[in-house]
This record gives C-alpha cells, structure tokens and sequence, in this order.
C-alpha cells in the first residue's frame, strides 16, 4: 500500500499460518517442536543428531555501516532477503535473528522484527516476551548473583564445620559430594571422594571460597533501561550484619549466560560453559566458579528451555529463527550457533541461511566473525553490508541525530560514503566478499542512490544494489538476492583477525583497535592493565575479544563520525566472560546499562483493552 501502513498495521493485517504447518514445510518432524500459542515453537535440538550427513546451505552475514541512533535496515535487509529468495528466487532460506531487548522496545529504538513490508510476525510477540527466554536469563544471571553475596555473607558469620556440614546434603541418609564438589575437592589438591575421610583442615579448605568482595565481577541484571541502577550499595539491611557492598546493573542481554546461550552448541556444553563462569577471585586471587558455588545444575534447569531456537515467520510465510540477544556495542551481540546450525541443516546444501550482527561491522561483524565463527566452526560465504542515504548524510558532515535529511545534497552523501568504504576495507580482512544492500527510503534520490552503489563497487564490493523491500516486501529485494547468491558461488577465503593462542590480550585489543577501528593506539588504564595481568596469571590469556565500544563512532567517541582518525583508544576496564569464552574490554565510558529518554517509546505504547490489539510497537 502507498503510503506504506506503520509497521504494527502491516503485520496485524496478514494472518501467519499455524506454526505446526511451517515447521512441516521447513522439514520438520512433529515430535521436534515444542508449540508456544498459535505462531512460535521452540525446535529441539535432536534435529541436529537427525539431521548430522545433511550438507550445510550457504551462510550469509548481515551487517552495517556506522548508524544513526534509529537504525539503518539490518533486519529489515535481512527478512527482505530471505523473502526475495524463497518467496521469489524459489531458493530455500531461513532468517536467523536475536531477539530484541525491552531496553529499546520500550526506550528509543523500538523492536527489531524488521518494518515496513519486511517483519517477522506477529511483531508484539517477537518484541515482547517471545518465549522467555530473556527472562530465564535474567532469572539464572540473579540467582548466581544471589549466591555471591549470600556465600560470602555465611562464610563469614558461620564456623568451618557448619558450613561444611551443610554443603555436603544428607542424601538418602548418605553423605555424597556431588560432581562438582568432587571437581573442586580435586582443584584444592583433595583427592578423596568421601566426605567422612576429611581431615578438619580440609573441611576448613572445602568450606570456604574466600571470595574477595572487591573482585566480584558478576552483575545483577533487568532488561529495563533503569540508568538509577548503574551504581546501587547492596546489603544495608540489619539482617545482613554489614555486609553491604557497591554493585550494579547491566541490561539483562549483556549477561555472560546470554553470550552463553548464543555460543553452546548443546545441552552439556552449556552445562559445561556455566559451570566454568568465573564471578570473582579468591582472598588468594584464584578464580571463583558458578561451579564453586554449586549453582551450575540450578542455572541449567532455569536455561533447559532458552537453548532451544524460537521458530516464527516472515510476513510471505518464509521460516525465521529467533534465538539470543542484541546488544552488540556492550554484549557480542550474534544470534545463537545452534539456530544458525540448525538452520543451516534444513535449508539444504543450495539454500541460505541469513544471520545478522549488531550495528557497523567494525563491532558486530567483527565479533561474528571472531567471537561466534570460532566457536562455531562455520565458515560465512558473503557478508550484505547494509548503508542508508541518512546515515551516509550523517557520515558526510549532516546533522547526526536526524530522521532524515531529506533534502539532495549529493556532497553530504559522497563525503559520507568514507564510512561505506572502511567497513567494506573491515570486511575484507576476513577475506569474505562484500554486497552492499543500499536500503532506499521514500526521499532518497536516484543519483543518490546511483553514487552510493557507484562508490561501493569502486572501494571493493563485489556489488551494490539498491533496495526496496520495506515498501513491497520481497520483490523489491529480488536483485540483492541474486546478487548474493552469485557472491556465495565464489570461494570464501575466510580468515580470522588473529590468533588467540600465541597473541597476548593486549595484542589482540590493539590490533582490533589499529586494523578495525583505525586508531593510533591503545591506552590501558591501570585498572584495566591490572586487570589483564590478572586473568593472564589466571590462564585465561589465550581468549578471544570482545569489546565494548559504542556503536555510533567508529571510535571511542559517539560524535566523531565518518572515518575518525589518529585516535588513541582508551581501556578503561576489563571483564572476563570464561564460560562464553572470551575476554571483554569496555572502551571509554561505555556503560552496560542503558538509560531511558525524555521521551521514551513507552509514550507511545497501549492497549486496546477490548479488542486486546497493543498499539504502537514498531
Ligand atoms: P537495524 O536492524 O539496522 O537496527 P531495522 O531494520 O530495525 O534496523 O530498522 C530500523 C527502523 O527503520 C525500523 O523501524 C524500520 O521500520 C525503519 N526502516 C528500515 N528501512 C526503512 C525504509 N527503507 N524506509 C522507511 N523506514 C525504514
């Protein structure tokens, strides 16, 4: 329809067919889907083991320049695409996409199901509570929060012998040490397995953690944007005896157990990875463990469910897996492995599967390719760039918070495409080929969009094509579509950034800083370096990276847009997310809890309390 409908019109207005009926589509047996209402189910993860001489389908990356605040079009590109394939092309395709934060649902973003003519449906259903799966996250994340402080709280205020008699239950009248105490009896050098034999010097060693409260690194996490709780004081109730300490808030989706669940591959690697999640260190800088804690059974009963990928639809009836969470500035900000596998698998070896990173491709694509390909195993064939006159206008001198500047100024456009080429020069360190999708809004003019796909293919792309599948679906993605199957035909020579066996931590900070951002150097406050030595002791030095740097620059610093120059990074801390797998500098001030507008998006959401319709989710 012309004028194109808000987002929540266009997807009340088609119905999606019954979800039991598409997974039958997809290949699908009935015993593999868990049915949530008429529309999701959860896909076991035994399809997998099915499914195990299936070849994979091709695997094709979304990514974007540096946006504005508003978006540029990732997953809306992304359910363009899968629609111009299977819907027009013919070619069996799947989407795989996170699931949105209510952060920005309800703060300044709004949802992430796509728009326009390209959205999962129903959209109040994907960007509100899906499956729960953010809930069970934020349920397992406080519950080892709750452990910490409690642990710490008991040990100090009970005697060896009675803690220990109540770490080892009486089960079934037989003292038992359960597998992860035997484990952690073993890492204290005790190799004995029952718990009579223990010497009063040993008990003393078992009970106590000896958790050293200015270490603790675990957070509380809510997926509200709630800025008050950056900075709280825990404990200051009488029954906590003093023990009160500063803490904070993260936003629920930067929670370890969720770069957990986007990075297993099944159950008992899940198991394995929680168990492994380092919280603090101990009065003798040792790490502490969720499964020093005895918690790990616990927060894999309250995730058996969140690991299985959600499965919905696109508005032309195309399946679409929904499963892990954004975040890419503070979290890694990748859908989960098991989707895309999965995916991968049903697809079929001439199929496609199309995965989407966080913001530019400097922090989400990087972090694909080195954080979750890693992990992973898989190896992408074609990355979609996706640009936006706007954001282009932005980079070239435009205002920076702007709807749309939607007047011709083909100078602002050519100066902006600079940030065009240095991501597609990013992507290319990978070794995969490059197709822009320019994502054409109504007020975009056709020599705008001529220069943009003209200046793309000069700095390297395999190609650039306009597109249009906001304002007519499918269709208008057609020749994206055709473009990234040619590139998919070509031999990806895919490679990552660096090793993380034999390069130090700070090594692999600065050359994502130099190759990636385009900085002059790294600074390590003494915190941050302090840090860094401490987790190398520790034996964690080999990881992987993940930084948190904002989204908005291709530096430190939000407002410096196009190609900032000559900039000196500065660390200002480092985390350590061991059961994820990697370490996690925050760069600058970045805070891992958003905070809410003047005028959030919630000023705009309702209920019809008759018809039970929810007004103004976008
Ligand atoms: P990203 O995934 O990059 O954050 P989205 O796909 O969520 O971006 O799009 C951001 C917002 O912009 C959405 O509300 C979407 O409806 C809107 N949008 C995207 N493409 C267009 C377009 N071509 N014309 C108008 N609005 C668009």
């Amino acid at each position: 329809l012309s004028p194109v409908p808000s987002d929540i019109e266009i997807s009340r207005g088609q119905t999606p067919k019954a979800v039991d009926v598409l997974a039958k589509e997809i290949g699908l047996l009935a015993d593999e889907i868990e049915i949530y209402g008429k529309s999701k189910a959860k896909v076991r993860l035994s399809v997998l083991e099915r499914l195990k001489n299936q070849a994979d389908g091709k695997y094709v990356l979304v990514a974007g320049i540096t946006p504005t605040p508003l978006g540029e079009g990732k997953s809306t590109v992304t359910i363009g695409l899968v629609q111009a394939l299977t819907a027009h092309l013919n070619v069996n395709s799947f989407a795989c996409l996170r699931q949105p934060s209510q952060g920005p649902t309800f703060g300044v973003k709004g949802g992430a199901a796509g728009g326009g003519y390209a959205q999962v449906i129903p959209m109040e259903e994907f960007n509100l509570h899906l499956t729960g799966d953010i809930h069970a996250i934020t349920a397992a994340n406080n519950l080892l929060a709750a452990a910490i402080d409690t642990r710490i709280l008991h040990e100090n205020t009970q005697t060896d012998k009675a803690l220990y008699n109540r770490l080892v239950p009486l089960v079934n009248g037989v003292r038992e040490f359960s597998e992860i105490q035997l484990a952690r009896l073993k890492k204290l050098g005790i190799n004995k397995t029952d718990p009579s034999t223990l010497t009063e010097e040993e008990v003393s060693k078992f009970a106590r953690l000896d958790i050293n409260p200015s270490t603790i690194t675990w957070q509380r996490v809510l997926d509200t944007n709630d800025r008050f709780l950056r900075k709280i004081t825990i404990g200051q109730g009488n029954t906590e005896k003093g023990y009160s300490r500063q803490a904070q808030f993260d936003i629920a989706v930067a929670s370890e157990i969720m770069a957990v669940l986007a990075l297993t591959d099944s159950l008992t690697d899940m198991k394995a990875r929680l168990g492994r999640m380092v919280v603090a260190s101990d009065k003798s800088g040792q790490p502490v463990t969720a499964d020093d804690l005895g918690v790990t059974g616990a927060l894999t009963v309250l995730m058996k469910d969140a690991i299985k990928p959600n499965l919905m639809q696109t508005l032309e009836g195309t399946p679409v897996f929904v499963h892990a969470g954004p975040f890419a500035n503070i979290a890694h900000g990748n859908s989960s492995v098991l989707a895309d596998k999965i995916a991968l698998k049903l697809v079929g070896e001439e199929g496609f599967v199309v995965t989407e990173a966080g913001f530019g491709a400097d922090i989400g694509m990087e972090k694909f390719f080195n954080i979750k390909c890693r992990a992973s195993g898989l190896v992408p064939n074609v990355v979609v760039l996706v640009a936006t006159v706007r954001a282009l206008k932005m980079h070239g001198g435009g205002p920076s918070v702007s709807a749309h500047i939607a007047f011709l100024n083909i100078q602002l456009v050519a100066d902006g495409c600079c940030n065009l080429q240095k991501q597609i020069q990013i992507a290319q360190l990978f070794g995969v080929p490059v197709v822009v999708a320019l994502n054409v809004f109504k007020t975009d003019t056709r020599a705008e969009v001529d220069l943009v796909c003209e200046l793309a293919k000069r700095a390297g792309a395999f190609d650039a094509v306009p597109c249009y599948h906001w304002s007519v679906g499918g269709k208008g993605s057609v020749d994206l579509a055709r473009a990234v199957r040619e590139a998919a035909s070509k031999r990806s020579r895919f490679q990552f950034l660096y090793d993380v066996q034999v390069r130090s931590i700070v090594d692999k900070i600065r050359t994502i800083a130099q190759a990636v951002y385009g900085a002059k150097d790294i600074e390590l406050s003494p915190e941050a370096q302090a840090k860094i030595d401490r987790y190398t002791q520790q034996g964690f030095g080999n990881l992987p990276i993940c930084m948190a740097k904002t989204h908005l620059s291709l530096s430190h610093q939000p407002d410096k847009k196009g190609v900032p120059r000559d900039f000196i990074l500065p660390i200002s801390d480092v985390r350590a997310s061991i059961g994820a797998g990697f370490i996690y500098p925050l760069v600058g001030t970045m805070s891992t809890m958003p905070g809410l507008p003047t005028r959030p998006c919630f000023y705009d959401i309702d209920l019809d309390t008759k018809t039970e319709q929810v007004k103004g989710l976008f």
